[in-house]
């Protein structure tokens, strides 16, 4: 076999990793498989296009790989699991950015010849190519400063918003058809670079207008887009693996923001119109509302109750990330369980700050998936429940979305834990969640909350219990 035919056969062997590893990935069990399936075909996949068909030019591709692959590692190793999504959102803008100098290169490169049609099709690659990536890019680091919380989760809501993204929508149409008919006069430079300012000040406008609330189903839709921006670079590079990497990577996140969406109860185009959440972490103006009494609970009470119950469901959120508690949830479950009390998570689709984040940490944890269900599986069940423990979560049990129609949380299905005998909610203080609504849960009559950093709390309620 000529080593075309060898790159050919490697690029088969790793699409179908990459399809293994997808599969692999879509349940917690087999995920670990999954990930191995993917770095398999990662590898294979890298192998192939270094020594098949890139370059000559070993020394430049070897000391790129080797720093690029040591900032990936620092950052793989200095990353704190609270600081994934952020991370994510930042890989997705160099999927973005890859994407549009791969564009700019293609369409500059002198050795390049393609004639008549060729020449256009390759052109409109470029010009694709370039307007994901851009849009990609910039909207990528809007969600990278929001979920870091550098930039805030206020939406962005200017007057005219959606004139102006129809504006922007119609140029970067118009400098296409300009692009296409100069490129084929030997120019183009021009429209191409008015359009990627187009392209990026649409990706900064269309994240910047997106409320607190909505930003999972953005998390999702900036992987798709990075999965497209990918596949048009594929197009561009005449990279067949590319293509269908790009592809399955921009499906698989075009299901997963649907998936998100109906977690929500929303629609896609109105979580991109914006304006859904005010803003994260914001204190509760508690006095203002007169909510009611707030009830706290000691550790030693909470063990108590935990002791005394038959049936306690355990509600983990982004707090539970943050105060790094799994662990020591599991130890207080396993201690419960070997005292017959029947122990149960309930996860919501969008607790914690990415797609599938606690079902992440309380595998780390080594949970056992049979007692880990989905918000679905359990919501029915609250009547039964004897304690629920809602650990460092807000928005995803707050009764405002179903009970006040005025809500900007308004229609999202949320775990009613209030159905419940008892609620204990841990938590340091009565600040916000994420969205930034109050949430009466902690007024209830059979709520109580019990104030601190989660862990810390557990550790004690450990110790009585
Ligand atoms: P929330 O952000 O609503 O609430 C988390 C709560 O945890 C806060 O109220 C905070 O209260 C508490 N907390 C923080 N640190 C600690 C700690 N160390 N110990 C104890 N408590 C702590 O999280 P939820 O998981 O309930 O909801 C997720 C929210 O994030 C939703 O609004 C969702 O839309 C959004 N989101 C989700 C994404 C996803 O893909 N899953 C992506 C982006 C956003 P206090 O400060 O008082 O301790």
């Amino acid at each position: 076999m000529n080593s075309a035919g060898i790159v050919t056969m490697s690029y088969i062997a790793a699409t179908v990793l990459f399809i293994l590893a997808l599969g692999g990935l879509s349940n917690p069990e087999t995920a670990r498989r999954g990930n191995w399936y993917g770095i398999a075909g990662m590898a294979i996949a890298l192998l192939a296009t270094i020594l098949g068909v890139v370059t000559q030019q070993y020394v430049t591709l070897i000391v790129a790989l080797l720093i690029g692959g040591s900032i990936g590692l620092i950052l793989a190793r200095r990353v704190q699991m609270t600081q994934m999504p952020e991370l994510v959102a930042i890989l997705h803008s160099l999927v973005g950015l890859a994407a549009v100098m791969v564009g700019f290169a293609s369409f500059m490169d002198p050795s390049a010849h393609f004639e008549g049609v060729e020449h256009t099709i390759h052109n409109i690659e470029v010009y694709l190519g370039i307007l994901i990536g851009a849009v990609t890019f910039s909207g990528s680091v809007i969600a990278f400063g929001k979920l870091s919380a550098r930039i805030s989760g206020t939406p962005l809501t200017l007057p005219g918003r959606h004139l102006f993204n129809l504006g922007l929508l119609i140029a970067a149409i118009w400098f296409g058809r300009e692009f296409v008919l100069q490129a084929a006069a030997g120019g183009g430079l021009e429209p191409l670079i008015i359009m990627t300012v187009i392209a990026l000040i649409f990706g900064i406008h269309m994240v910047m207008a997106i409320g607190g609330a909505d930003m999972p189903v953005v998390v999702s839709m900036l992987n798709s887009y990075s999965g497209w921006a990918a596949a048009a670079t594929g197009f561009m590079l005449s990279n067949d693996l590319l293509i269908v990497t790009g592809a399955l990577v921009g499906s698989s996140g075009a299901i997963l923001s649907y998936i998100m969406c109906r977690a929500m109860n929303r629609k896609f185009l109105a979580v991109i119109a914006g304006g859904f959440g005010t803003g994260g972490g914001t204190v509760a103006s508690v006095g203002g509302e007169q909510q009611g009494e707030v009830v706290p609970i000691d550790a030693q009470e909470t063990a108590a109750l935990l002791a005394g119950a038959r049936e306690v469901m355990i509600v983990p959120g982004y707090g539970m990330a943050v105060a790094q508690a799994q662990h020591i949830v599991y130890e207080i479950t396993r201690a419960l369980r070997d005292s017959k009390v029947n122990v149960r998570f309930g996860i919501h689709p969008v607790a914690g700050r990415m797609p599938g984040h606690m079902n992440v940490l309380l595998a780390e944890a080594k949970v056992p998936y049979d007692i880990v269900f989905e918000m679905d599986e359990v919501n029915e069940d609250f009547p039964n429940v004897d304690v629920s423990i809602v650990i460092g979560a807000n928005d995803i049990v707050n009764p405002s979305a179903q009970e006040e129609p005025d809500s900007p949380i308004a229609g999202m299905p949320v775990l009613e834990v209030w159905k419940g005998k008892t609620t204990i909610v841990l938590k340091r203080s009565m600040a916000t969640g994420y969205a930034g609504v109050q949430n009466p849960l902690f007024f209830k009559e059979n709520t109580r909350m019990l104030f601190g950093d989660a862990k810390d709390s557990l550790d004690a309620v450990f110790k009585a219990l």
